[in-house]
């Protein structure tokens, strides 16, 4: 399939636009089931598109977004490395070709034994942002290098990740004198500005702080080579959003004028990597009002919070749908999952706009769906199948 056509642009100079891949197969095929379809040339261009813009730093795809064996399997090829939180992700990353010096262990909450399983399999790279995390390291990978996780403030993402990762700033010191005291090499800093983060600039606060870090630690005697961005790689989701490649070469700028001359960076995509890759083709089970003067229709689909589309949650991720009514009439819905759990709604506090034309039976496009979604879909609540994945 030919994924990219070339058009003339406004200068009469060609550049090339995307066909929607997984869209076009959407539209032409039925699914009984709701189903993510995602395009592998999509990936692959994105991925073009971040490294030209990270320019020296290493992407090491969050495998977490989207584990789909095809997609780990073509960024293998690609020279991308992988970031991993598990056991199973790692085996993953093994198995479609990942060597396991490009895999890093990046959870900071480690089984003791995946730990090791790991180290026996060759990774040497690992996460921690608390003294028990590093004395599980040492026992069982030891003389791995490590970096160490910091929570950041001022987070303007979409999808933030809260305090739950990392340590307090003033928790570092002490941290990288265990590691070294463990036998450990103590090799760079990681943070996660937040999942989502829509404008590069937003990442100026928290570079301002970690970089106030780095140079403490090295002066500490912590000969540091490691500095790991994380993810917060925006996808369009209906607001505006830089392009990745401008996008990730100006976070690659701010850290340059901070950091100086910081032996090797990373950068951990997820969602920008695979969002916009895929997209899921839901149908419509029921639309209703709950009186004859409700303002708001219910619009229920066969896909909700369990099936695919936690990131609802908050009403944080706002997809855009696509229906077969699209230009008609249209009015607020309150939207929701299909399943017997009173919390699968998605989205009530912002209800969003829907043809009034939209009926049960519609085939409905929700866009931009491959990060986050079949790694998050329940095995078989109330029965319903898990999301089905085809890829491209
Ligand atoms: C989830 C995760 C990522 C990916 O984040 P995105 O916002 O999807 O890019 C990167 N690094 C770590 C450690 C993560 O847990």
């Amino acid at each position: 399939m030919t994924m990219n056509a070339t058009v003339p642009g406004a200068l009469g100079v060609a550049t090339p636009v995307f066909v929607d891949a997984a869209a076009a197969f959407i539209a032409a095929n039925d699914f009984d089931r709701p189903t993510l379809v995602v395009s592998r040339d999509r990936v692959s261009a994105q991925y073009d598109a971040l490294h030209a813009g990270l320019g020296r730093a290493h992407i090491h795809y969050a495998v977490k977004a989207n584990p789909a064996a095809q997609i780990i399997r073509l960024l293998v090829e690609k020279g991308s490395g992988f970031d991993a939180a598990s056991r199973q992700e790692i085996e993953l990353c093994l198995a479609q070709g990942a060597k396991p010096e490009h895999i890093s262990f990046g959870n900071t909450i480690k089984r003791a034994s995946d730990i090791a399983f790991a180290f026996s399999a060759g990774v040497t790279l690992f996460a921690a942002d608390s003294e028990a995390e590093l004395e599980k390291i040492a026992a069982h990978a030891p003389g791995a290098r490590v970096y160490i996780r910091l929570i950041v403030e001022n987070s303007m993402a979409d999808w933030p990740l809260s305090r739950k990762f990392g340590c307090a700033p003033s928790a570092l010191p002490d941290l990288l004198d265990h590691a070294r005291d463990l036998g450990l090499v103590p090799y760079g800093l990681s943070f996660h500005v937040g999942s989502q983060t829509r404008k590069a600039e937003f990442w100026n606060p928290v570079l301002d702080q970690v970089s106030v870090l780095w140079h403490a630690a090295r002066a500490d005697g912590h000969d540091l080579q490691l500095l790991n961005l994380g993810g917060g790689f925006p996808a369009f989701y209906g607001e505006d959003i830089e392009a990745p490649r401008a996008y990730a070469a100006a976070v690659m700028q701010a850290v340059e004028t901070r950091f100086g001359a910081v032996p090797q960076i990373m950068a951990e995509p997820g969602r920008g990597l695979v969002a916009e890759a895929g997209h899921i083709a839901a149908e419509v089970m029921l639309v209703s009002r709950k009186s004859a003067d409700d303002l708001h229709r219910w619009v229920y689909l066969d896909i909700g919070r369990f099936s695919g589309l936690a990131e609802t949650e908050g009403e944080a991720i706002r997809y855009q749908i696509a229906t077969p009514h699209d230009g008609g009439e249209t009015g607020p819905c309150v939207l929701a999952g299909p399943s017997c759990d009173s919390a699968d709604i998605l989205y009530e506090k912002r209800p969003i706009h829907l043809p009034l034309a939209l009926k049960s039976g519609d085939k409905v496009m929700i866009r931009n769906c491959g990060a986050y979604t079949s790694s998050y879909s329940s095995v078989g609540f109330n029965g319903f199948p898990p999301l089905d994945v085809i890829v491209l």
